[in-house]
């Protein structure tokens, strides 16, 4: 996985790389699914949603350039698989999950590799979580139709946001970045996410 999926298709982030040797995907993925764990795809976790592709996974990580002393959100905790690669690079990381029954999953899947420093909260993220702000990164593991305005402000000076944003039928890869400048946002790969759900639905203006 690592060789195949991630250097040659251009990951380099020696830390990101470690950080994906040290998860074992198959802890997250359901009993089913189990042969196929290290599929370069993403995989049915139940409840119409799914475990993320690797290749994603480390390409989010890559580009929200984490350091050891970062606290990290993810939006869309799903397996926690993501999350636990994350919890390998940062300080802390607070996830929130819209279903109660995934949220649970995740914890105790991360519980039983020893993964002591994602916090796991359940609810609707699309606006953040405004009690563990700032962030110096921002993970959304659900695509969006736009970028929330509630989720950079959530960002600290410095901060990240990574988001699969719609582009057309597909989603594609964007970075937020607060900067001394103003907001930078950069656009990256196409990927194709579960959607963001909102409760009481999208406005306009969110
Ligand atoms: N990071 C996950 C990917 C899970 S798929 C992994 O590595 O497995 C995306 C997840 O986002 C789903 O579990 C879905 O329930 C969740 N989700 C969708 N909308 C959400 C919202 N508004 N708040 C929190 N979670 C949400």
């Amino acid at each position: 996985m690592i060789v195949e999926q991630l250097r040659s298709r251009g990951i380099h982030d020696e830390r990101v790389l470690e950080a994906m040797a040290s998860v074992q995907r198959e802890a997250f993925v359901v009993e089913s699914e189990r042969p196929r764990a290290y599929a370069d795809n993403a995989l049915p976790i139940g409840l119409g949603q799914t475990i993320s592709q690797p290749y994603m996974v480390a390409r989010v990580s890559e580009l929200a350039r984490i350091t050891a002393n970062d606290v990290v959100l993810e939006v869309g905790l799903g397996s926690g698989y993501q999350a636990a690669v994350l919890s390998r690079l940062a300080k802390r990381v607070v996830a929130i999950e819209l279903l109660p029954a995934l949220a649970q999953r995740a914890a105790t899947a991360l519980r039983a590799l020893g993964i002591d420093n994602v916090e796991v909260h359940t609810g609707d993220g699309s606006r953040g979580y405004e009690q563990g702000a700032p962030y110096d990164a921002i993970v959304v593991s659900a695509g969006a139709p736009r970028i929330p305005n509630t989720l950079v402000a959530q960002l600290a000076f410095g901060g990240r946001l990574v988001i699969p944003i719609s582009a057309g039928e597909q989603h594609v890869l964007t970075r937020v970045e607060r900067t001394a400048e103003g907001l930078v946002t950069t656009q990256h790969d196409p990927c194709m996410y579960v959607p963001l759900r909102r409760v009481g639905g999208w406005l306009p203006h969110d």
